[in-house]
């Protein structure tokens, strides 16, 4: 993984260190897909979103990348980004949200990914081999679901983490750099609990 790192070294701009990390993530997770019993059991279709209603971790590079896509005109929903962005402290408050409220804000109606080239790593090494039943989060309960072993790629993904100053959840991220660095909890009042917040939110 070192020449990855020293590739990410190279670079000084976030967006192009993304970039970067999805190319060699791509690389490792196609070679995988060269093997016909990886294409036979991987049981992601097109249309399934099941994965787009869980929490997604980025780097913030790749937060600064989202964050050019929508400064160049991508349209979001900036309320529910706030709101995922507040529900984003913890997994409870997470699956607290309405289904519809967790759907990720690059997600269409026809439940199709609309930065699909631009997608973070994560949801480029997340491949589900067995029921895609157990994917389904809306009852709001996680099942525990077996993945491809994308074990190559993951250590990109890591060599990435490493590269930047901070990663998290999308919508926290995301709301951050869209806002100057104002964590979405500076709007409320100080010394409450992410669920007093949250309770006021609702
Ligand atoms: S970025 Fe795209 S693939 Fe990833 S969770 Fe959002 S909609 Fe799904």
């Amino acid at each position: 993984m070192n020449d990855v790192i020293k590739k990410l070294r190279k670079l000084s701009s976030g967006p192009r260190r993304a970039r970067l990390v999805h190319k060699e993530v791509d690389k490792r997770v196609g070679a995988l897909f060269q093997d016909s019993a990886v294409m036979r059991n991987v049981s992601c279709r097109q249309g399934c979103s099941a994965c787009c209603h869980t929490q997604v971790s980025i780097s913030d590079d790749e937060g600064e990348l989202l964050h050019k896509i929508i400064e160049d005109g991508h349209n979001i929903d900036l309320e529910r980004l706030k709101k995922q962005s507040i529900a984003s402290k913890s997994s409870t408050t997470w699956y607290r949200l309405s289904y519809e409220d967790r759907a990720c804000i690059f997600l269409d109606e026809n439940k199709s990914c609309t930065i699909y080239n631009n997608r973070p790593s994560v949801c480029r090494t997340n491949h589900v081999v067995g029921d895609p039943k157990d994917c389904s989060t809306e009852d709001g309960l996680e099942r525990s679901v077996r993945l491809l072993n994308t074990f190559e790629a993951d250590m990109v993904v890591m060599a990435g983490y490493s590269q930047c100053e901070e990663n998290g959840a999308l919508p926290d991220i995301l709301y951050k750099l869209i806002n100057g660095n104002k964590e979405v909890l500076d709007l409320f009042t100080p010394h409450k609990s992410i669920t007093q917040v949250f309770k006021e939110f609702d």
